[in-house]
């Protein structure tokens, strides 16, 4: 039996992941430990997509190399994106690490575990073959999920082929699971106390598109069968290719209360030319028509988006495109990822990266200055307006306060409830007094009567709207 501690880089996708390891690990005897420094086997599971987060995660396995070389019995592990893609290179590389497991065989770590207890050191297990899938975790949520928010893997891979991207190299291509099983998955996690559960997918548009389903016909069977009485409050999806957003997603979207009003749909460029040659698949006025028909088709809703700055042969031209869609589109917040050239995808064997890494910085911190100024216009936007926010517990940076997450995917801060109330998973309707670009700072709403609104646990209140 072993303390195993995991380290998790990366996407919603690859925390997910950790913890699936994690309960296959404690099915079978183990035990997770919070602290690293108790731990005798530390296992890390990194992101592959940039190379910078592949630096952090060396410098990080390199920290272990001391406890490795000295302490009788220590493991270090390595699993996730970048171990399917490097894995067999780092063990060689590196001779403190214990073994690299990659994506779509995560789930034998026990075995794993127990051939190193048989001195079976330098085990690389990568995917391939189909013996695995988005099943991985059957075994049932008992640990999954910490606090209210939970996740659920409903799709594993992508079929798109971005120029730029290592996703599908790592992830295998796209394997949806039966709406039955997931809508299972989530009634059990809704049933063990999780209020708010995000369904994954790299392209969780394309859910089912294969097998005759449809994203729009999950979430329609997980809101019949997945009934209030759960706990079940809110339902979210990423992320959102702009290509495979339908009006029919976007109708399921609107007309069920608890799916939360908020798309993540990277656009990643606001340039037809660095579109094309990022082979997104859809040009400028494709993307904006995708968004005006959500905004349309679901009233109030809020859209995200991730954009990559200096991607090969971007001229200051395109880039401007790119800051004048963010300046136009009113996202609700966006992520600026500079461009890493990835070995393998076509832009890394095509393209030279001809952006010099200081003008990438100075287009990165620009886009978000644009972004900071139109989210503290729509932050001031709300305030005075009433929002239903989900309370997730004390601020970590400020325990006087609380913070919760309005559907279209706000940060609420809010003063902690009074003493004796535990309003975490509860909706909470708050006034918004004041605005910075990314939260709303809010009151307690007053129903009129001069009372203070009271939580309202595991039911929409509409007479916010
Ligand atoms: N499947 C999702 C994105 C997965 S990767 C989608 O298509 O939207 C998350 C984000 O990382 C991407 O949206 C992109 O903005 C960024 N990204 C991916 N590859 C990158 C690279 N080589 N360099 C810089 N950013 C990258
Ligand atoms: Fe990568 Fe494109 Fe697939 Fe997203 S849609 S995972 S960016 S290939």
């Amino acid at each position: 039996m072993r303390k195993v501690h995991l380290i998790t880089f990366g996407c919603q996708m690859n925390k997910l992941d950790s913890e699936l390891a994690a309960e296959a690990l404690a099915d079978a005897g183990h035990i997770l430990v919070a602290d690293e420094a108790e731990a005798d086997l530390v296992i890390v599971n990194a992101c592959s997509v940039r190379e910078h987060a592949e630096r952090r995660v060396l410098s990080r396995l390199a920290r272990f190399r001391g406890r490795r070389e000295s302490e009788n019995g220590f493991r270090l592990g390595l699993m996730g994106c970048f171990a399917e893609r490097d894995g067999e290179a780092l063990l060689a590389a590196l001779p403190y690490l214990d073994f690299a497991v990659g994506t779509r065989q995560f789930f034998r770590l026990p075995e794993i575990v127990d051939r190193l207890e048989d001195g079976d050191c330098g085990l690389v297990l990568l995917s391939g073959g189909t013996e695995s899938g988005p099943g991985v975790g059957k075994a049932g949520p008992r640990r999954r999920h910490r606090g209210i928010q939970a996740f659920v893997s409903v799709m594993r891979g992508c079929d798109n082929r971005c120029s730029y991207c290592v996703v599908p190299d790592v992830r295998g291509g796209e394997i949806s699971r039966p709406p039955v099983e997931a809508a299972a998955e989530v009634r059990s996690l809704a049933l063990a106390g999780a209020r708010e559960i995000t369904l994954l997918g790299q392209n969780i548009d394309a859910y089912g598109r294969k097998d005759g389903w449809s994203l729009a016909g999950l979430l329609r069977l997980i809101d019949a069968e997945v009934p209030d009485e759960t706990g079940l409050v809110r339902l979210r999806f990423v992320t959102s290719h702009p290509r495979d957003v339908t009006r029919e997603l976007a109708g399921a979207v609107d007309s069920i209360p608890r799916v939360a009003r908020h798309f993540h749909m990277p656009a990643q460029s606001g340039s037809d030319r660095v579109l094309f040659r990022m082979r997104r698949g859809y040009d400028r006025a494709a993307y904006e028509e995708r968004l005006a028909m959500l905004r349309k088709e679901v009233p109030g809703s809020a859209v995200a988006s991730d954009f990559i700055v200096g991607f090969p042969g971007e001229t200051e031209r395109d880039f401007l495109d790119t800051v004048n869609l963010v300046e136009t589109a009113g996202f609700q917040n966006i992520y600026v990822f500079k461009y890493s050239p990835r070995p393998g995808t076509p832009a890394a064997r095509d393209f030279a990266d001809d952006v010099p890494d200081e003008e990438k910085r100075r287009r990165n911190r620009t886009l978000l200055a644009v972004q900071e100024r139109i989210g503290l216009e729509c932050g001031r936007r709300l305030i005075g307006t009433r929002q239903l926010v989900l309370a997730e517990g004390p601020s970590p940076r400020d325990p006087d306060r609380w913070i919760g997450r309005t559907g279209e995917n706000r940060v609420c801060v809010f003063p902690s409830p009074p003493s004796g109330e535990d309003w975490r998973g509860c909706l909470v309707l708050l006034k918004v007094e004041s605005a910075t670009h990314l939260t709303l700072f809010c009151r307690p709403a007053h129903d009129g009567s001069g009372e203070a609104a009271k939580a309202v646990p595991n039911e929409e209140d509409e007479s916010w709207l």
